[in-house]
């Protein structure tokens, strides 16, 4: 339930409709918006008797939310939700900035790690990102360095400033994966894992939370709560393709499912290209679709050699097939109204 506050109400009187909501045994998550503050509810609406609410002084109108999720929802919070990440000040998804995280699927070793930082931060790149436990398919496949990877990534975050991005897969390694990184990544294999969203909720760091291979938004937008219910208020989703009937792209971009978000969440939405379309050469158009449909960032995978690589090089791009694909991106982010950051030291 929302319940919509009078314009200029005084704070006594947003205070009273707060202790009326919490003394029926709600929540009250208060939304300052430029023109109202909403009141949205959380908990057995029915013991909050609509009737004596209405009465309250500041209170224009109360909306029940029928969606199943709350938190998330663009009811709730009147303003999009803008994510610092890191310390860095100005690195924030969510606002302006197109913001593109970029960097090799796992981990793989020292050298080729902090290489690829230097790059992708010359061609734009804001954030670090680099899988230490990797979700493989095969169990006798690379399963990523752990946490001397998760050394790796906090020595390049040092080294460039990036803030860094990487997955945990085990609730169990909530706490270790948070001491390293600044965005914890839920992959699209744990999209449901309630227990693991539950567990990154607990924690004070941003998360990415990744759309499952045959989630819906829906689905998607109730994962998200999880995290908000649990008070970590820090999510951005990931749109990065679902498994469908076609097998000439590894999964299918759902371009839509970008715009429908923006409406649906007051979240900020990704999209990760590389996973989507699954091959190089499919990268680049796929990103400029997902910038043009309204995405706040991007999540790239480069790699120095990506015939080499470990996990995912069909689909990662090598240093300059990324410089490309920035000086595109930027191209189309500015033809919709965003800035993706250009700053000292980058190379044209
Ligand atoms: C990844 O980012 O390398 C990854 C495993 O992604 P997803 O969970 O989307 O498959
Ligand atoms: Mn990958």
């Amino acid at each position: 339930m929302i319940i919509v506050t009078t314009p200029g109400i005084t704070p006594d009187a947003l205070d009273r409709i707060v202790e009326h909501v919490e003394q029926a045994g709600l929540r009250a998550h208060v939304s300052r918006g430029a023109q109202r503050t909403i009141v949205g509810c959380i908990g057995e609406e029915s013991r909050l008797g609509e009737h004596g609410l209405t009465q309250l002084e500041g209170v224009e109108r109360v909306i029940p939310v029928l969606k199943p999720y709350k938190l998330a929802s663009r009811e709730f919070s009147v303003a999009n939700t803008a994510i610092h990440l890191g310390d860095v000040a100005d690195t924030v998804v969510g606002g302006q900035d197109l913001v593109v995280m970029a960097g090799p699927c796992s981990v793989e070793g020292r050298e080729m790690l902090l290489a690829t930082a230097d790059a992708v931060q010359a061609a734009g790149a804001r954030v670090l990102r680099g899988g230490a436990f990797k979700p493989r398919s095969s169990p006798y496949a690379f399963q990523g360095m752990g946490e001397a990877g998760l050394e790796l990534l906090a020595e390049a975050r040092t080294r460039t400033g990036m803030p860094v991005v990487t997955e945990v897969m085990d609730p169990r390694q909530v706490e270790l994966v948070a001491r390293y990184a600044d965005v914890l990544q839920i992959g699209a294999r744990n999209m449901q894992n309630f227990a693991l969203l539950s567990e990154v909720g607990r924690v004070q760091r941003p998360v990415l939370l990744k759309r499952g291979l045959s989630g819906t938004i829906t689905e998607l937008l109730m994962a998200a709560e999880y995290v908000l219910a649990q008070g970590n208020g820090d999510v951005m989703l990931c749109e990065r393709g679902i498994r469908t009937y076609e097998t000439a792209t590894r999964n299918t971009l759902d371009v839509a499912a970008i715009p429908v978000l923006k409406r649906e969440t007051h979240l900020p939405v990704l999209v990760d290209p590389s996973h989507a379309g699954g091959r190089a050469h499919l990268v680049t158009p796929l990103a400029l679709a997902a910038v043009a449909a309204g995405a706040d960032g991007l999540i790239v995978e480069v790699h120095p050699d990506p015939a080499h690589a470990l996990s995912d090089g069909e689909q990662s791009l090598e240093y300059g097939a990324f410089g490309e694909m920035m000086t595109q991106v930027r191209a189309v982010a500015e033809a919709v109204g965003r800035r993706c950051g250009w700053r000292e030291g980058m190379l044209a």
